[in-house]
């Protein structure tokens, strides 16, 4: 597989460019649908291409194809090579200053115990179909829906400077939920199966079964449940809440490439400027924030990245100050960094890499602390589980989330569920807000498997995670008035 990309590095070289890379995706997913009491979808696709980066005279060219062929190769390198000698004529200052790294040659596959692939849509049918009967046993509930989605990515990679790598990864995804009718009312209550880079194996029928149940009673509980206060109030976040909130404010906030300016026509920039690395206060002593591109499971554990360059591991945030960014090997000199932090992701064979946010960690509390005991100190206050929608401006400063089910707190314990409830602060000021988090046996991760970015838009996925953890004083409003 490696013969025709290291053609085209050499074609490219033998022009020459000062850098090539060539890639080569076999992408195959799977998502089944599932709507009441049968399968109301399936899609199943595979997708095979390559594509050339060339950097000729401090300028990208990029052009990619499905046929792989040799023909087909030397016809895209021209494309990539004219693409990058009329960029030439419009030069960035300096040009593209390319970070060194050592070329690598290995392979890496991710954990998959049972092929999704393999198992018959039978059997994924059955899982998803006896959950939204689970669901529809509940009086309340007149419509559950789920879906399963499979993904297999096959890459092999290879560079100019002698690169060759491949991986293997297979990441799934499930979502289940039920809507409940009544009261003059509806609400939806849902479930995700963590998403994560396992196969099949990672979907337990008697688990599904359970929270299907749950799902199913809470939707009803969040008929009768009363308007949010509004107000400040202690706030306690479980894990899953919290992801999107990481995802948001320091993921997104902390990519190199949108603090220099290449996301903002697309979706804004970043307060985060780099002025503030090694000194900003982020958030409070309770706030590490760990990149992890070798996390076990990790959406964004991939080997390598789309620069060439090893998953590794860093603090972005640690004991509350900002540390640094994520970064491939074109933004690490902006920030006097050698070497990059490999998180350079394309989300196709047609699509060019781009700094995407990293599996990203809020690390547990060292001492002792269960949930039980963090919502015992809240006096009134409000426990927000699950994501919602939520909003956030295009400094990734201001923002909103709301929760998929949100508890009162009373006197140090959960008190009745709460409709229309949404957080609302500053990153800084929310993150600083943070006096606790709980220990590593509370820690879970969440996947996200559509994160958004680039023009033209190209879909990402990587992991978050976290324990339980409280945030004193935070602004509460109301997503609706009745
Ligand atoms: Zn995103």
């Amino acid at each position: 597989m490696f013969e025709l990309l290291k053609l085209a590095c050499d074609i490219a070289t033998r022009t020459g460019c000062q850098f090539a890379d060539a890639r080569y995706l076999d992408i195959r997913k799977q998502r089944v649908m599932s709507r009441d009491h049968a399968l109301s979808g399936c899609n199943d696709s595979e997708d095979c291409g390559f594509g050339v980066r060339v950097l000729y005279q401090g300028s990208w060219g990029f052009a990619s194809s499905p046929n792989y062929s040799a023909a087909e190769v030397e016809q895209v390198v021209t494309l990539a090579l004219q693409i990058a000698r009329a960029s030439a004529r419009a030069p960035r200052a300096g040009g593209v200053q390319w970070a060194p790294e050592p070329p690598q040659k290995f392979s890496y596959r991710s954990d998959c115990r049972v092929d999704p692939f393999a198992v018959s849509l039978e059997e994924k049918a059955g899982l998803l179909v006896s959950a939204n009967e689970v669901m529809l046993k509940n009086d309340a509930v007149k419509r559950a829906q789920g879906y399963l989605l499979f993904k297999r990515v096959q890459r092999w990679y290879a560079n100019s400077e002698g690169a060759e790598l491949h991986s293997d990864v297979t990441s799934s995804e499930s979502v289940i939920w039920a809507i409940a009718v009544g009261q003059g009312d509806f609400q939806d209550r849902n479930w995700k199966a963590p998403s994560c880079s396992r196969g099949f194996e990672a979907y337990d029928r008697t688990e599904f079964l359970a929270q299907a149940e749950r799902v199913a009673a809470e939707a009803e509980e969040k008929l009768s449940a009363r308007l949010a206060p509004e107000g400040e109030f202690d706030i306690v976040t479980d894990s899953e809440n919290l992801s999107l909130t990481i995802h948001e404010s320091v993921g997104h906030a902390t990519e190199l490439d949108r603090v220099m300016g290449y996301e903002v026509s697309m979706a804004g920039s970043s307060f985060v400027t780099r002025d503030k690395r090694g000194r900003f206060r982020y958030g409070s002593d309770a706030v590490t924030l760990m990149a992890d591109n070798t996390l076990e499971h990790g959406l964004a554990t991939q080997g390598f990245d789309d620069d060439g360059v090893p998953g590794q591991r860093w603090e972005i945030v640690k004991d509350g100050i900002f540390q640094t960014y994520s970064s491939g090997r074109e933004f690490a000199h902006y920030v006097d960094e050698e070497r990059s932090r490999g998180s350079c992701r394309a989300d196709h064979w047609s699509s060019i890499p781009i700094v995407r946010i990293p599996n990203l960690l809020l690390m547990p509390g060292k001492q002792e602390l269960g949930p039980e005991e963090l919502i015992a100190d809240v006096r009134h206050g409000l426990y927000f589980e699950g994501m919602d929608s939520f909003s956030i401006d295009q400094w990734r400063l201001n923002f909103q989330f709301g929760g998929n089910a949100v508890w009162e707190i009373r006197n140090g314990k959960k008190a009745g569920m709460l409709k229309a409830a949404l957080y609302q602060s500053r990153t800084p000021t929310f993150w600083n807000a943070c006096d606790a988090t709980c220990d590593a046996s509370h820690w879970r991760a969440h996947g996200i498997m559509n994160c958004g970015k680039g023009d033209p838009m190209q879909i990402a996925q990587m992991t978050h995670g976290a324990a339980p953890t409280r945030f004193r004083n935070i602004r509460i409003c109301r997503g609706r008035d009745a």
